[in-house]
């Protein structure tokens, strides 16, 4: 009820809306991907890679302090431990090794804060790929050093002009340089987002999350469910590979966060469950911030990796059929909760997994009830924006 069905649709979401010219390169993907991620080969390359490079499992930490202020049992999922400090690698791990199974040798991919477009150009060096990311002006301002990270790693940043130069805009380019070269190249999606079988791929990839939140609890708990998953929303794929393994698991309960920005009413805001209506974005059918002709609204959040005025496809199904709660959390709150958890667990998360923490404070917890948040990734490159906020 909750994966995808043939057509690539997760319930009215979902699809394959590209233009003509990409029509081949998009059905040789429909046809690959899930045979060479059921292959034997790819799995043991994958998961090698995963343990040896990336640095597989992530610590499930149960946070006593953290606990001890909201009342229940919490336990952090610490994908900020993985190598380039987010959950981004699991998948551009998984892609990548697919991109080589098809042969293709030049690799472009889009990126919002710039941890995607790391990870990104991080395998690229390792696989020996050309590598091209597209990222918004805006964004190679405010994440200048993963701009420096990419670079140095052998990767080209090309800034992207449109819009309001951020992971919207850098997501059109990457999609026009596609089409260009639709033969050579492979387009490696940073979110469960994009056009059938990304979304799906994606979530397949990143399900090693809740894959391992399953042993990790039953180590530690003597049961492998939790009673509430928690992780923030941008186009979805960290929170996919949270509750991947556990959407038909009704004892679980599911609360995401998305960038509510300054407020969902004060026009300045990325909270798209809260705010979109069914549309079409970069190639699927999915819940969009538009104004009334339908033209796409330009988002705001004070996070680069939530700033996106779509959501994936199967979070849009997950919120229409109530399987997932979606709280829209504000900068403020976020930020507030990035500096409660460095004081009491001395873990900066990144800004973006902020807005899961920001949520806990909007849930009523019973104390013996076990809570999964899941940490995406780790604040180093949101350090100045701390500071700044902490001066004012
Ligand atoms: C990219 C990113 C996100 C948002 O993307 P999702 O696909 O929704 O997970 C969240 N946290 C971090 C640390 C990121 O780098």
């Amino acid at each position: 009820m909750y994966q995808v069905d043939k057509r690539g649709f997760y319930g009215k979401f979902g699809g394959a809306y590209i233009p003509e010219i990409l029509q081949r390169a998009v059905t040789e993907l429909q046809e690959t991907y899930s045979v060479v991620l059921e292959s034997d080969s790819f799995r043991q390359e994958f998961h090698r890679l995963l343990r040896d490079y990336a640095g597989r499992p992530s610590p499930l930490y149960p946070a006593g302090r953290l606990s001890e202020q909201y009342g229940c049992r919490i336990y952090l999922k610490r994908e900020d431990l993985n190598h380039t400090g987010s959950h981004k690698i699991n998948n551009v791990l998984g892609q990548i090794l697919l991109a080589q199974r098809m042969g293709k040798k030049r690799i472009i991919a889009e990126t919002g804060a710039g941890q995607h477009g790391v990870a990104t150009a991080t395998v690229c060096a390792l696989m020996n790929m050309t590598c091209v990311v597209y990222m918004g002006k805006t964004d190679v301002e405010r994440q200048y050093t993963n701009v420096q990270k990419m670079k140095l790693l052998g990767a080209t940043v090309v800034p992207v002009i449109s819009g309001n130069m951020t992971l919207k805009d850098a997501t059109n380019d990457a999609i026009r340089d596609w089409c260009c070269n639709p033969q050579d190249t492979y387009y490696v999606i940073g979110s469960t987002m994009g056009p059938h079988p990304y979304p799906d791929l994606v979530a397949r990839l990143q399900s090693v999350i809740s894959e391992e939140i399953k042993w990790q609890l039953l180590e530690k708990e003597g049961r492998d469910y939790p009673d509430y998953l928690m992780a923030c929303i941008g186009g979805g794929s960290n929170a996919a590979g949270t509750i991947f393994n556990y959407l038909d698991d009704r004892r679980v309960r599911i609360v995401l966060a998305e960038a509510g920005g300054k407020g969902i009413a004060t026009g300045l805001s990325a909270a798209t469950i809260h705010l979109g209506r069914p549309g079409i974005i970069h190639g699927a059918h999915t819940m969009v911030m538009q104004n009334e002709d339908g033209q796409i609204e330009e988002p705001y959040s004070l996070s680069a990796g939530l700033d996106y005025p779509g959501i994936g496809p199967m979070h849009a199904h997950l919120a229409e059929t109530k399987r997932i709660e979606v709280i829209a959390v504000n900068d403020d709150e976020a930020v507030e909760a990035a500096f409660e958890l460095t004081r009491l667990e001395g873990i900066i998360p990144a800004l973006e997994s902020a807005h899961a923490l920001g949520a806990l404070s909007k849930v009523s917890f019973r104390p013996d009830d076990i809570v999964v948040l899941t940490v995406s990734g780790r604040g180093d490159k949101d350090l100045e924006t701390y500071i700044k906020w902490g001066k004012n």
